[in-house]
Order: structure tokens, then C-alpha cells, then sequence
């Protein structure tokens, strides 16, 4: 018989520090470490898409734009990162290919490209960039390097107007100040490496569903986080429960969880109940971290585990990713 404490889980929030990026503060805190040397993918948080070459093909200032997660070498960066932090990142199709700045440095809304340089070029600021961020919330800015030469980081990459439809561009445009208010110049480095990290139960039933059902006070973020596995599995799994189904999960909330008051969150397949625990919930610094929380819990209802690798909506702690779900969230869960 299993053991019931493997059938709960209580999600704990670290957070080590927050941001200082634009105070007094002038050390930069290098963002999750940029995987030096390795291919990774670069996830946009608002969105949960990825940095790709359109249609797999390079050529010189080609537009470079964010497209759903496809596991194709479109979609996977080469990151280098020299001693002095900054970092040259080029596509796995071609790595004469560097992502660049390449018509402008300096104005707001300049499209991210690609250019090639021939091996052997000494390469010019436009096509070398800095991850600075926090590691503690597992994002990261992505900053030219002309940009913080010159005016102190200023500008960083977002996609355009803050759409998350593919095919949008990514542009360089002034830094937002602001947990939530930059969540669209968020991004997550996600290693190319494979884990699996499946529970031995889940929350769906035999019909291939999750029914829910909310009291909570986030029941708003539980249907955007419902929607964002839904759209990343393609497949209709959550549904909010009505009359005519039979209920798989019930979300409720408490003000604290009386064992560790540092919990904020419980999924149990005993009781078949997300708990919210809203004192540490509303501590949080803001919604796109208590967005991770939400659509962690329901990733457990999925039958999915604790994570420990950086970029996975599984991985606990104070990570800012919103409702975006990395690749290998989504391979695990094909292998529940
Ligand atoms: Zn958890």
C-alpha cells in the first residue's frame, strides 16, 4: 500500500531576493544561469512561446519571431557567454546565424533578427546580448549589448505589443518596471535536456477530463492556467464542472496551512481538493508568480510530479512563469 503522504503535495515558496534591477541597486544579478556552451530554448513568459527561426529556414536579417513549442532545431539556441557575462546566441540550424539587432540598436520596436557573420568575424555589439534578471523568480531580461552600453539598460526584448499569437515579432523596447507590469520582457532559458518527473496518481478521469470545480479567490487564474494546458496539450482535459459531470477536482481556499505556514498550496489525490493557502498567496510579489502556482497544482492533477530543472512549471519555488509550460512539462505529461 502506498503511503498517503505521496499522495499530497504541499508546494513551498522560496524566495531567496526580488528584484533591484532599478533602484540605487547597480549590480546586475545575472539571470538563470545562461547554460554556457549549450543548446537551450528561450520561452517567453506572457506567452509561453518560444524564440524560433520562422518555417526553419536562415537567411540574412531574417525576422526572428515566437511560435509554440515544436522540440525542432528552428526553436534551439546555441548560448556562449564570455567572462564578461555578455553572450553571442546562434541557431541550431546554423550556427554562422546569431541572433541580432541588425537595423537598429537604438529605436523602440526594432525587430530581432538573425545576420549572418562568416567564422572568424569579430562580432559587433547589435548581435551580442546579457541575461540579467533574478534567479530566484528562474526569469530573465534579454538585453543588446549596444543598449546597456549605452543607456544603462534601457531597452530589452518583448514581443510586440504584448501579443502572444505566433508569428508575433520580438522587439527591443524600453524596460517595464514591475513584477507584473514586465511580464511581457520576461523570459525562461529552458534546458534541451529531458526529464521525466511522473506521479503515480493523477486527477483525470476515465473520460480523459479534469473536471473542476472553484470557490477560490483565484478562480480567474485557475481558468487562465485550465486554458494554458489545455492550448499546450492540445486537448480539451480541464473543464469547469457543471450539473451533468461528475466533479474530479474541487479548489478551495484556507488562510493557512496550520503544519508550515510557508505552504501555499496543496493538491491531494486523496481528497481530490487543490487548497490555496491566501495568506501566503496574496504575500506574493505578484500575479504572474501566483499564476505558476496555480498551474503547477493543476500539472499535479495531470498526474505530474516535482521538478527540479530549471524552466518547468513543476519546479517549485518562487519562479515567475506565469502560465507558460516548458517542453518538458509537456513530454512528461505524455508519459502519464
Ligand atoms: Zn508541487
Amino acid at each position: 500500500m502506498k503511503s498517503s503522504r505521496l499522495k499530497l503535495f504541499s508546494c513551498i515558496l522560496i524566495i531567496v531576493m526580488l528584484f533591484s534591477l532599478f533602484g540605487a541597486v547597480t549590480a546586475y544579478s545575472y539571470g538563470p544561469t545562461a547554460p554556457n556552451n549549450e543548446y537551450c530554448y528561450i520561452r517567453a513568459v506572457k506567452s509561453g512561446k518560444y524564440i524560433t527561426v520562422p518555417n526553419g529556414t536562415v537567411s540574412n536579417g531574417k525576422e526572428i519571431k515566437i511560435y509554440s513549442g515544436d522540440v525542432t532545431a528552428s526553436q534551439r539556441w546555441h548560448i556562449y557567454t564570455y567572462s564578461d557575462g555578455y553572450s553571442i546566441i546562434r541557431s541550431a540550424i546554423n550556427s554562422n546565424y546569431y541572433l541580432s539587432l541588425k537595423n537598429s540598436t537604438s529605436t523602440n520596436n526594432a525587430k530581432l533578427t538573425i545576420e549572418y557573420f562568416a567564422s572568424g568575424t569579430a562580432i559587433p555589439s547589435r548581435a551580442i546580448f546579457m541575461f540579467i534578471g533574478d534567479a530566484s523568480l528562474g526569469i530573465t531580461y534579454i538585453i543588446n549589448k549596444s543598449t546597456l552600453a549605452e543607456h544603462a539598460m534601457i531597452k530589452v526584448l518583448e514581443a510586440y505589443g504584448g501579443s502572444i499569437s505566433d508569428g508575433t515579432n520580438i522587439v527591443n523596447y524600453d524596460a517595464h518596471e514591475g513584477i507584473d507590469a514586465a511580464r511581457n520582457q520576461y523570459w525562461v532559458i529552458e534546458s534541451t535536456t529531458r526529464t521525466t518527473y511522473k506521479w503515480a496518481y493523477d486527477l483525470v478521469d476515465s473520460g480523459g477530463h479534469c473536471d473542476w470545480d472553484s470557490s477560490s479567490i483565484y478562480t480567474d487564474m485557475v481558468t487562465e492556467a485550465a486554458y494554458a494546458w489545455n492550448n499546450r496539450l492540445n486537448a480539451t482535459i480541464f473543464r469547469k464542472d457543471s450539473l451533468s459531470v461528475v466533479q474530479d477536482v474541487k479548489i478551495i481556499d484556507a488562510l493557512q496551512n496550520p503544519s508550515n505556514t510557508q505552504t501555499f498550496a496543496t493538491t491531494s489525490a486523496d481528497t481530490k481538493k487543490i487548497t490555496f493557502y491566501t495568506i501566503p498567496m496574496d504575500a506574493l510579489p505578484g500575479d504572474v508568480v501566483r499564476m505558476h502556482t496555480v498551474t503547477h497544482e493543476l500539472g499535479h492533477c495531470l498526474g505530474l510530479y516535482e521538478s527540479s530543472q530549471q524552466g518547468n512549471i513543476m519546479t517549485q519555488g518562487g519562479l515567475a512563469y506565469g502560465t507558460s509550460i516548458s517542453l518538458d512539462d509537456v513530454a512528461t505529461y505524455k508519459l502519464t
